[in-house]
């Protein structure tokens, strides 16, 4: 792959996994939970997007990969997989 994939990658996924480990906890259910506000999630990646762009969060969603911005996290979760190769 390019070189960019070597950087952003592990970039990403380190970012990821701090937050993770401070915002989210597991359930019994194989469900997710939001720390600070509670929403429960059926998916780490749905608890993660949640916790990174959207609790508490400006209302502009910056890209963590490039200067793109997105208004939704969904449109960001789209520009992720089409742009980045992101699931
Ligand atoms: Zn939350
Ligand atoms: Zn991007």
């Amino acid at each position: 792959m390019s070189s960019r994939w070597n950087y952003s990658v592990p970039l990403f996924f380190c970012f990821t996994n701090a937050t993770l480990i401070v915002g989210v906890i597991p359930t019994d259910d194989d469900r997710f939970l939001c720390r600070k506000c509670g929403k429960k999630y059926a998916g780490k990646q749905l608890v993660l997007s949640h916790i990174l762009f959207e609790c508490g969060v400006q209302p502009v969603i910056q890209c963590p990969l490039c200067p793109r911005k997105c208004k939704r996290n969904d449109v960001l979760q789209t520009h992720l997989k089409n742009i980045h190769g992101i699931h």
